[in-house]
């Protein structure tokens, strides 16, 4: 465990009261961006984690972009963006989930990740799991591995982690 970024981290990241929703406390991860050098330490923990475990990384929009395709880069593998519907040309895989009020769906360009390939899924934020789920079946539906999962931050009270447990992939996370 990396305590002096931890700390630099807790420092940076700002803790936003009600937003979107009441009762909600969001994670605002952009403070990170003024820091380069935070940054260039963030990138070095997530990669390591992964070095050598990964044949590709998929992010998963959006903000899972913002560290997932440097962790790429890091590693000399391919990225793969997961996006909201409606948002990539065809040909796609789509993949459902419900959220609290109604549903959503995700999607990947079909071809862009390999039957048996070790795939690391990577975003921001782990809060109740739903979203990296739905981004799991999505690549095991075109026969790949899920490998690892990675974060800056899960909210263990929600139960995300205990989520991906079906996965049986390695889980990391800078922040608990
Ligand atoms: P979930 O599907 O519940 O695990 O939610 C994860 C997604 O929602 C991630 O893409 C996060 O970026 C976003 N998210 C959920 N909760 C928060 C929060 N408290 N602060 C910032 N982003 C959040």
């Amino acid at each position: 465990m990396n305590h002096q970024l931890i700390q630099e981290l807790e420092d940076t990241i700002q803790n936003i009261p009600d937003f979107p929703k009441p009762g909600i406390q969001f994670k605002d991860i952009t403070p990170i961006f003024l820091k380069p050098d935070l940054y260039k330490d963030v990138i070095k923990d997530l990669a390591e984690f992964s070095r050598g475990k990964i044949d590709a990384v998929c992010g998963i929009e959006s903000r899972g972009y913002l560290f997932g395709i440097a962790i790429a880069v890091a590693l000399d593998v391919p990225f793969v963006l997961i996006r909201k519907k409606g948002k990539l040309p065809p040909p796609f895989v789509g993949q459902k989930y419900d959220l609290e009020y109604g549903s959503a769906e995700i999607e990947m360009r079909t071809g862009q990740i390999k039957s048996g390939q070790r795939i690391l899924i990577h975003d921001d934020l782990l809060a109740t799991g739903g979203t990296t789920e739905a981004a799991a079946l999505l690549v095991q539906k075109q026969g790949a591995r899920i490998s690892q999962f990675s974060f800056l931050i899960a909210l263990e009270e929600l139960g995300g982690k205990e989520r991906l447990k079906q996965f049986e992939a390695e889980v990391h996370q800078i922040l608990t």
